[in-house]
């Protein structure tokens, strides 16, 4: 027999099937991983295994694989299957898609099994004989401490662990080592799992779902292999209920689940609601687990151990086996998109894999993304609705502030008069609110009042932002810092105004409105380490602070009971981004902010959320909808206007970029790119005949919105196409342009890139 495989080695070089003979006494599989003699000097490499044939081309050389590197198939089909399909569908190579499916833990065998040294009485012992020998004539222990371990294990009739016997008896290593010796007892080791949960968790039931619940879980569950289902929920209207009796159906059949998060959601909170509701059988997998955890959650999975896997975008690989439902929960999240090669959508990564095995998917979202609310209005995907929040909970009541109008009576303050008299009675009845801001230091920048210098990073070609606590203007692309200079270094004059409204002087200016007021801000300032964003949550939640002041962070799948004000300070600074999908992100995010306010029952009485906006463009459709939380009229205007104007989703983007040292390097490589890709596209649409060449909309190059940044010069290319059905044929040959094209500092061409800055 012989198996055709993938080398790891991430090298488009070697993105090509190699056979190689498999020994007599190996049993290999398609999905195996294995090492193989490799190259001139055979050096031994691992390898994946995607197909198994009893033929070869002659002609080649043919070597031995020397091992497998795990006993199991380390991917599934459906695994193997999937990454061929992204191989293709985001140009990247196999061994790079392959990647995707495993944990880097596994590669390269950089993290070993635990095991744990365990003892039991020896088989065919005979017990009571040998307990006799243990024992005086007078029947008293002639060493307590081996009576007592050996009576121990010989009650308990299984295998303990050394560290769960020096519980019971203190001080017994030399005595079990005795027992051992005289081969009363054996030594054995078994595997374990190292576990990133603490503690265990009290089980819990799900409660009587409400008519709107039952109809869309009757909905998933009668649905067919690969149905995709959009379910459009409000916030707190039970879509995460719905998730969990979904799942529960899955078990029942002995079916495998995945549901993904977004990455900031993966807090304990959302761990434990799926663990008192599935137990062990819960997985999680995202980046703040240590190697070894990593590691180990992902093999529960694939041994079947757990059969749920949770966790961020890349857990759609998970190697759940028996796969019957994958849920994308907040479906709108930008972070769904991957940022790095292969940048695949997570949506539709998991649509092609529920085609693949069966299984049917599930996308939640209070705010759905324009295209799926498309599709399932076209009847792609199967529209459920929640309309309504659990429990009666009406949806919070929303003010939209002018922030003109607070100008012009002689309010400077960072506060409008209604969120200040709200947030004052907030504080004194004891509840809590949220304040949020869009950005990190939104806009904070210093400029000269004479000439109107703007300090911009010496690196990058953005302006710094103003950091008041320790007196430095800071790059928040490159991380660069400098001391806030006391004059222009333009004109010399001394008059410097640092403008714009950051996370700290919304802290200043609350603690003087409120004097005594406890808060807590989270920002990328205040959460560099690891676990602090939790740490901060958790203290929120425990009402160890009256205000929680923050950036996006702050918008995403909190569920704080105590909350019941909820401000946005400054609601425009997404909108006017040049950016197509602004209004689209700034009514999610609003939206989602919103949400957070009033989410329960608070001494069995309904706590009605607050929320005040604060604005200096309320009429904008984005803000007055979300204010109305009118999804469906957002969603009619924006789509149309996307259709008129011919944006996605009735268009793609394609973008290639070029960093250079040298500008001139950079402009000159994306004019020749562009020149290049205009006949490439051209030359595929014309093919479908002469009006398939006004597919491509528009296609033009020059320096990036960022023009430069850590020092390097960015140029790029933007091409639109309409989406039709040869735009792929023009994608393909723009790929292939990509792969020819080889200068300095190109940095390869994105679809739809997630930012076009
Ligand atoms: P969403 O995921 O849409 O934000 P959740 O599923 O988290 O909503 O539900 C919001 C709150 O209502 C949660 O505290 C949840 O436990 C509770 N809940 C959900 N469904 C029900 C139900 N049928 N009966 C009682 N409480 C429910
Ligand atoms: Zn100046
Ligand atoms: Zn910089």
């Amino acid at each position: 027999m012989f198996a055709k495989l993938i080398i790891d080695i991430a090298n488009s070089g070697v993105d090509r099937l190699f056979t190689y003979r498999i020994p007599e006494e190996l049993e290999v599989r398609e999905g195996h991983r294995v090492l193989v003699p490799f190259g001139r000097g055979n050096k031994p490499v691992e390898a994946f295994v995607i197909e198994v044939c009893d033929e070869y081309d002659a002609g080649f050389e043919i070597k031995d694989i020397i091992r497998t590197m795990e006993p199991y198939t380390a991917l599934l089909k459906d695994q193997l299957e999937l990454a061929k399909w992204i191989a293709r569908a985001y140009h990247c190579t196999l061994c790079d898609a392959l990647r995707l499916m495993l944990p880097s833990q596994l590669r390269g065998s950089r993290v070993k099994e635990k095991t744990v040294r365990t003892v039991c009485v020896t088989d065919g012992l005979d017990v009571s004989a040998a307990r006799n020998t243990l024992l005086k004539k007078d029947g008293t222990a002639r060493s307590p401490r081996q009576l007592e371990v050996f009576d121990l294990l010989s009650r308990s009739g299984m295998p303990m662990s050394v560290d769960d016997i020096k519980a019971y008896v203190p001080s017994s290593a030399q005595a079990i080592s005795t027992l051992i010796d005289k081969g009363y007892i054996t030594e054995q080791g078994f595997v374990t799992f190292r576990s990133p949960f603490s503690g265990s968790v009290e089980r819990d039931a799900s409660p009587e779902l409400t008519p709107a619940q039952k109809e869309a879980l009757d909905a998933i569950d009668n649905g067919r292999e690969g149905d995709v289902f959009l379910l459009h929920g409000v916030t707190g209207s039970g879509k995460t209920e719905v998730y969990l009796n979904a799942i529960s159906r899955v078990l029942e059949e002995g079916g495998g689940a995945i549901v993904l998060v977004p990455e900031i959601s993966l807090t304990p909170q959302t761990n434990d609601r799926f663990r008192r509701r599935f137990g062990d059988t819960v997985a999680v997998l995202h980046s703040h687990l240590s190697p070894g955890e990593r590691y180990d959650e992902w093999r529960r999975l694939r041994l079947g151990k757990a059969r749920v896997a949770i966790g961020a975008r890349s857990a759609v690989f998970a190697p759940v086996e028996g796969l019957k439902l994958i849920i994308i929960d907040e479906e709108h999240e930008p972070s769904y998109r991957s940022e790095s090669r292969p940048e695949y959508s997570t949506d539709e990564v998991a649509i092609r894999r529920v085609r693949l095995t069966g299984a049917r998917l599930v996308l939640g979202s209070a705010t759905p993304q324009l295209i799926s609310y498309l599709r399932a209005k076209q009847g792609a995907y199967k529209l459920l609705s929640l309309p309504e929040r659990i429990n009666g909970i009406p949806m919070p009541e929303v003010d939209v502030i002018d922030m003109r109008n607070e100008f012009m009576s002689g309010n400077t303050g960072i506060f409008s008069k209604d969120l200040a008299d709200k947030l004052i009675k907030c504080v004194r009845e004891g509840e809590q609110a949220i304040l949020f801001l869009n950005r990190r230091g939104y806009s904070y920048h210093g400029e000269c009042r004479s000439c109107g210098f703007v300090f911009t990073c010496p690196h990058c070609d953005v302006a710094m932002t103003y950091h008041k606590f320790d007196g430095t203007l800071r790059c928040h692309y490159c991380g660069c810092s400098v001391k806030v200079p006391d004059k222009c270094p333009s004109c010399g004059s001394r008059y410097i105004k640092y403008s714009g409204i950051g996370t700290q002087q919304v802290e200043e200016q609350l603690k003087k409105l409120i004097p005594g007021v406890r808060c807590l801000r989270m920002d990328t300032d205040t959460t560099g380490g690891k676990t602090s964003h939790r740490d901060i949550l958790e203290a929120f939640t425990k009402g160890e602070a009256d205000v929680l002041i923050g950036t996006q962070m702050v918008a995403k799948g909190l569920d704080i009971p105590g909350v019941t004000l909820v401000g946005v300070v400054f609601a425009d600074s997404s909108l006017f981004h040049s950016d197509y999908r602004s209004g689209e992100r700034t009514f999610q995010l609003l939206t989602q902010v919103a949400g957070r306010a009033g989410r329960a029952l608070k001494d069995g009485e309904v706590k009605k959320g607050k929320v005040v906006i604060q604005t200096n463009a309320p009429e904008h459709r984005a803000i007055r909808l979300s204010a109305e939380h009118d999804y469906k009229t957002f969603f009619e205007l924006e789509i149309n206007d996307r259709l008129r104007t011919l944006f996605p989703p009735f268009a793609v983007f394609a973008r290639a970029q070029f960093e250079c040292a040298e500008e001139k390097t950079a402009a000159e490589a994306s004019e020749r790119f562009a020149s290049e890709a205009e006949k490439a596209i051209l030359g595929a649409l014309s093919s479908f005949g002469k009006d398939a060449e006004n597919e491509l909309l528009f296609l033009s190059y020059g320096p990036s919105p960022i023009r430069k940044r850590e020092n390097l010069f960015r140029y790029s290319v933007m091409i639109k196409l309409a989406r039709t059905k040869h735009t792929s044929a023009a994608i393909t040959e723009l790929w292939k342009l990509s792969d020819s094209f080889d200068p300095e500092g190109f940095r390869g061409v994105e679809i739809n890139p997630n930012d076009l800055l």
